[in-house]
């Protein structure tokens, strides 16, 4: 079934036009090789959290060093700017989903290297979001992944009890107050989880997924995205 799926998704992909120039031929993940050249893909970053760092030391950021994150460590694939925020953006309040596929393709291919997690779990939206938007983007890249790994995957561990405000519209710690209590465990965590979500902003949303696994049992969380903001977006 994976095998099927992996074959048929590469198939589909052979010889469209690249999805951002629309004139070249995709060399992989519906993408001509000068347009993924060209993708803001993430450099020298914080090695807890992502946060790029534009400097070529391995560095831990000062954010990490004065708080240990909740979570082991943050992958991701572009920095969050154009054109993949706009992709993003597109996918997710657009409804054009498809533009996911080769995002999480690009980050499935990343992570390939990484340790390999017991579950992959989509960062959940409260239902009644859910109702509105009709579709978790977040879990349709975790899906992706999924297949991709050959990791289980489940929708139903992780649950959002509180409809919270947008996080766009908050600082770092309105955020963290925001979230608190919002997220839930429903049942034992395996020891080790993925958590797959679009975009890492400031990371609060994160932190709070990690801690309420933790304390049901789960040892190691590895926060997987398509992109990350740097600090100057999402400081204010
Ligand atoms: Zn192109
Ligand atoms: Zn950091």
């Amino acid at each position: 079934m994976i095998k099927q799926f992996k074959n048929n998704w590469l198939l589909f992909n052979l010889n469209r036009p690249c999805i951002l120039c629309g004139i070249r031929p995709s060399t992989e993940a519906h993408l001509c090789q000068d347009c993924l050249d060209d993708l803001p893909w993430i450099g020298s970053a914080c090695q807890r959290c992502a946060e790029p760092m534009h400097t070529d030391a391995a560095l831990i950021c000062p954010q990490c060093q004065k708080r240990s994150p909740s979570f082991n460590q943050v992958i991701t694939s572009f920095e969050y700017r154009f054109p993949i925020n706009q992709l993003v953006q597109l996918a997710k309040f657009n409804g054009q989903t498809h533009y996911l596929n080769p995002l999480a393709e690009l980050l499935g291919r990343r992570v390939q290297t990484a340790p390999k997690p017991d579950l992959i779990v989509p960062v959940p939206l409260h239902p009644k979001r859910l109702h509105e938007r009709q579709y978790n983007q977040a879990a349709l890249v975790a899906k992706h992944l999924a297949r991709q790994l050959g990791v289980p995957y489940s929708n139903r561990l992780l649950v959002k009890t509180k409809n919270t405000r947008h996080q766009a519209d908050l600082n770092r710690k309105m955020r963290r107050k925001n979230l608190k209590s919002s997220f839930q465990c429903r049942g034992t965590p395996p020891a080790s989880i993925a958590v797959v979500d679009d975009v890492m902003t400031t990371g609060t949303t994160a932190a709070e997924i990690s801690r309420i696994l933790k304390q049901s049992g789960c040892q190691q969380v590895y926060i997987w995205v398509i992109a990350r903001t740097a600090k100057e977006l999402h400081l204010r």
